[in-house]
Order: structure tokens, then C-alpha cells, then sequence
């Protein structure tokens, strides 16, 4: 590949080991014209098998768009989609697997969106996860409420009342 300071189109590999996690290989390189140092990683190519069978490239692009529908309207930012989607593919990049079926990243995607913005996980939960009435929106909402108390109730103070 070309340097990237000075486009010498060719490097030298000097040091080269794989990441803990065994998932990439992280190779240290040098230009012989500048002699500056750069990083290359090396990944294994992630593909989504669609329901209608088709095989496609891994996008975290298609990640945004697909979660920025269920995101209209509310408080979300460009950059909160962008680190989503990384950690997303870092989530389906974790099962080691080179395929990885459309509903899988689906899946992927609803504890990172839960986070980041409850009325848009209802949203993409209830296609992904197939709500088809009612009672599936009420259980996903009183499961996220019963979280919520769960959290309250961690931080309560000493319950003296207040001051009258
Ligand atoms: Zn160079």
C-alpha cells in the first residue's frame, strides 16, 4: 500500500501481531523514502447474508441508515449513530463468524440503541423482534421500566423526607 505521509507506493512490515481478542492482525510499517512509521489492520471481511438470500458486504453506512429511520424525531446525533454502528460490528465481528445473517446484526444493534434512546428501540425493536400487538409493546416497555426502578433505586438518598 502507499505510504500514506508521501504515497511511496510500497512499505516494509517491521513488527506484526494479533490482537488479543485473535480477531486481527496489526502490522507496524515503515516507508524506505520517508522513513516514517504507520499502522495497518488486518481483518477478516465481514459479510450479511439478507433474508431474500443475497450475500452482501458488511456497511456500518447501512447500520446508520437503518437506525436513523427509527431515530426521527429524537435527540440522536450523527456521531451517536456512527459509534453505534462500530459497536455493532464490534459485537458481530466477536462470533468469529465470516457470514453473518441481517437478523444477527439486527439483534446486535437493540442493546446499543436502548441506550442511546428508548422511543427509538421501540421502534426498531418492534420490527426486528416482530411485535405484532399491543401486549409486545407493553412488555418491552414494562421491561424497561422495571430496569428503570431498578436503577432509582440504587441511588436513593437516605429517605428522611423532605423539609416542610
Ligand atoms: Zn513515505
Amino acid at each position: 500500500m502507499y505510504c500514506p505521509y508521501c504515497r511511496y507506493p510500497d512499505s516494509r512490515v517491521v513488527d506484526s501481531r494479533t490482537t488479543d481478542d485473535g480477531l486481527a492482525i496489526r502490522r507496524r510499517r515503515q516507508c524506505p523514502d520517508c522513513g516514517r512509521r504507520f499502522s495497518t489492520t488486518e481483518t477478516a471481511s465481514l459479510s450479511v447474508i439478507k433474508r431474500s438470500g443475497v450475500v452482501e458486504p458488511f456497511s456500518r453506512e447501512k447500520i446508520v441508515s437503518g437506525v436513523r429511520k427509527a431515530c426521527q424525531g429524537r435527540p440522536v446525533t450523527d456521531s451517536d449513530l456512527a459509534v453505534l454502528a462500530q459497536r455493532v460490528e464490534e459485537t458481530v465481528r466477536l462470533s468469529g463468524a465470516a457470514q453473518i445473517e441481517a437478523n444477527d446484526i439486527g439483534l446486535a444493534i437493540l442493546q446499543p440503541l436502548r441506550e442511546l434512546d428508548e422511543v427509538a428501540y421501540l421502534r426498531f425493536a418492534s420490527v426486528y423482534q416482530g411485535f405484532d400487538s399491543l401486549d409486545d409493546f407493553e412488555a418491552a416497555i414494562t421491561l424497561l421500566r422495571v430496569e428503570h426502578d431498578q436503577a432509582a433505586s440504587g441511588v436513593t438518598a437516605d429517605g428522611s423526607g423532605t423539609p416542610e
